[in-house]
């Protein structure tokens, strides 16, 4: 930091004032506080446009020079910023910010603007990838005029609003001070000309509507709500711009037993009393058909059992997440009188004995799925 003008401007004592402009024009653009978030550029910045205050006023540039700050009485202090004064600074500021100060934009090539669209898919079309067959609407170049506007044979006219600048001035109010943008004109869309005779198709737009027949090809592993990007298939871009994107945005059905969660399949199978007790060899159904699954002796209801690589694809790899079988006993609630004696005897046999439990289905459940 440092309190004399011309070190804040990095100029010697003689400097002209084309020099002192150009410095300052240099630094303001390094330390603007809409472009440079360091912690100490708003208060540079504020230097500078003081430094500049001063010596870019031949009055008070002679009266620093001889009575240094002092001299300057309530001349020097205040704030103004300067940059507004130089609308080629914010040209620069912000022509990279995405948003434009005209000059730059007039016909200068225009990307297209991009188009969404819901496709639906099947739990099965999701997990294994399909080809699709898409139709949507877009707007596309103008046939008859070749997207100028003009009825063939005729030709476009000067913009009266703008002059064929193809832009207006705008005053926009920032917490610096006033700063002039330039933005496209309204009456010609930003095209320096106007049309005296439009063309019949597309009524001067230069763009016609059209269904697009497309053939889409669905990975193996998409999740609901995954987007899949079409480069180049949205709308048309302007003056020689490239076209936007389409995004396809994937809608799952729900499958009627199969649950997803990333990956992995989680299914919920109930087994009987006897297939806990005893254990068993059971048909799971899965993704690929139904698959033999070995149910031990002793099965508590909440088991997970892991059968792996049975879950869904990973998007561009080869393996696969795994199937978890959540097993459910269940508890019969008609028997057969048969099967009542059955229960009657071990009734008798198990005794009336009950004891706390220590863990839960709930625990066991957590446990299994790892959260
Ligand atoms: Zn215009
Ligand atoms: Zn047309």
């Amino acid at each position: 930091m440092t309190n004399d003008y011309y070190e804040t401007l990095g100029v010697n004592r003689n400097a002209s004032d084309d020099e002192i402009k150009a410095a300052f024009r240099k630094l303001a653009r390094q330390y603007h506080p809409d472009v440079n978030k360091e912690p100490h550029a708003e208060e540079k910045f504020k230097e500078i446009n003081e430094a500049y205050g001063v010596l870019s006023d031949q009055e008070k540039r002679a009266r620093y020079d001889r009575f240094g700050k002092a001299g300057l009485g309530g001349m020097g202090g205040g704030y103004h910023d300067y940059t507004a004064d130089f609308n080629d600074i914010f040209e620069d500021l912000f022509s990279g910010f995405g948003f434009s100060t005209g000059r730059r934009s007039r016909r200068s090539p225009r990307r297209g603007r991009d188009l969404q669209m819901q496709v639906s898919l099947t739990f099965e079309e999701a997990v294994f990838g399909v080809e699709k067959d898409i139709e949507f609407s877009r707007d596309e170049t103008c046939s008859r005029c070749n997207g100028n506007g003009a009825e063939p044979g005729t030709t476009p006219i000067k913009c009266g609003t703008c002059g064929g600048q193809g832009e207006v001035r705008q005053v926009r109010q920032t917490f610096l001070g006033q700063m002039v943008q330039t933005a496209p004109c309204p009456t010609c869309n930003g095209r320096g000309e106007t049309i005296a005779s439009l063309c019949t198709t597309c009524r001067g737009t230069g763009l016609e509507r059209r269904k697009v027949k497309k053939k889409v090809s669905i990975p193996a592993g998409v999740d609901h709500g995954t987007q899949i990007r079409l480069a180049g298939e949205g709308a048309p871009g302007e003056f020689g711009g490239p076209n936007g994107s389409l995004f396809l945005v994937l809608e799952v059905q729900p499958h009627k037993f199969f649950k997803r969660r990333d990956n992995d399949i989680l299914l919920n199978l109930d087994i009987n009393v006897a297939q806990a007790v005893l254990g068993a060899e059971i048909e799971v159904p899965t993704l690929d058909g139904d698959e033999k699954l070995k149910i031990p002796a002793g099965t508590q209801p909440g088991k997970v059992f892991t059968m792996k690589g049975k879950g869904v694809p990973y998007l561009r790899r080869k393996d696969r997440g795994n199937q978890l079988v959540i097993v459910n006993v269940a508890i019969p609630n008609k028997l057969t009188k048969e099967q009542r004696e059955l229960f009657e005897k071990l009734a008798e046999s198990l005794g009336t004995t009950v004891k706390p439990q220590e863990k839960g289905f709930l625990d066991w459940l957590n446990e299994a799925l790892g959260g």
